[in-house]
């Protein structure tokens, strides 16, 4: 028995900071990511496996209209939700994954089923809800992932896009304070304001890891796009040998550098430590090409990092019999 099982989740990485939210929002955020840690940390005392353990914690944050991921997702440039998620089981490096699906009530759960359940590790779109459906998932209607501030978000992001098509950010910025008639804000869409995602990594007392994220994408995305999340070794992985990894930021960054296997691959190869990988890929590699955000990751021994180059990530983490850490800012 591993007496070190843990659980750790993030809910997003990205401009969050302390002096533009309110104390009940923060408050609400540490309740969310505390319930999220209860549950992932029942499953494991109760013996369970660290694969029901991360999949458990991201059905929940799905759930949860305060992450981008499920309700709450964040909206394509069309107006929809298109969601991703992967899942990974270090005991077996069996993985599932599903993207641009649009009424799975939890793609998470879909991920799941392709794990156990297919031969393949990747269904998108139509083939990916096809699959869903015939294994009995719950489906909703679009509007089910529909939240007020998401939309609010949207909108900001195509009025600021559609502004940009013309001028660059410095012209605009540098324009606005000279024409007082046009009440439009002209600063550039903030990159960093724009991350979400959900994920979680736990290490059960069988000593077998496991991975899970989940997400909306990025706001006002084109239709089709498919970033790190539902990609395996980029958002996503998992092997017993190494650690459990799930990331969130600028996908396509993290797409770049395979960030979720280089923390794994950086352990085997160069005989690091878990932290010294996972700091080496968000601290050094992902800034060298703009990347930003985090990950959060656990090793075979029960070690946890959260590493995180943005102002913020929503996280934490609960051992068996503590009380969950959590939290918000760096
Ligand atoms: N990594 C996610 C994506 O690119 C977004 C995020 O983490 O916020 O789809």
């Amino acid at each position: 028995m591993n007496t070190n099982a843990v659980i750790a989740i993030h809910g997003g990485a990205g401009t969050i900071l302390r002096a533009s939210m309110s104390a009940s929002a923060e408050a609400d955020y540490h309740a969310a990511l505390n319930a999220v840690l209860s549950a992932g940390q029942r499953v494991l005392a109760d013996g369970g496996s660290a694969l029901d353990a991360v999949s458990e914690a991201v059905r929940l944050l799905e759930d949860c209209p305060l992450f981008n991921a499920g309700r709450g997702a964040v909206y394509t440039a069309a107006g929809t939700h298109e969601l991703d998620a992967a899942i990974m089981d270090g005991s077996t490096l069996d993985a599932g994954a599903i993207c641009c699906v649009t009424r799975v009530r939890n793609p998470i759960l879909a991920a799941r089923r392709v794990l156990e359940r297919s031969e393949h590790v990747l269904f998108t779109g139509a083939g990916a809800e096809a699959f869903a459906a015939a294994q009995g998932l719950e489906f909703v209607e679009p509007e089910y992932f529909h939240t007020e501030a998401r939309h609010r978000q949207w909108q900001l992001a195509r009025g600021q896009q559609r502004a940009m098509l013309d001028h660059d950010g410095a012209t605009l910025a540098s324009t606005s304070s000279s024409n007082d008639d046009d009440p439009t804000p002209h600063e550039p869409i903030d990159p960093n304001r724009k991350f979400g995602t959900v994920g979680a990594v736990a290490l059960d007392q069988h000593g077998h890891v496991a991975a899970a994220t989940s997400t909306g994408g990025v706001t006002n995305k084109q239709v089709g796009r498919v970033g790190d999340t539902p990609l395996i070794g980029a958002g996503c992985y998992a092997d017993d040998a190494t650690c459990a990894v799930s990331t969130t930021g600028s996908g396509e960054m993290f797409m770049r550098m395979v960030a979720a296997y280089d923390v794994a691959a950086q352990m085997a190869y160069r005989n690091v430590s878990l932290e010294e990988a996972a700091h080496d890929v968000v601290m050094n590699r992902l800034p060298k090409i703009d990347g930003r955000g985090g990950l959060i990751a656990v090793d075979a021994r029960g070690n946890v990092t959260l590493p995180f180059n943005t102002e913020g990530m929503y996280r934490g983490f609960a051992r068996i019999g503590e009380t969950p850490v959590t939290a918000i800012y760096r």
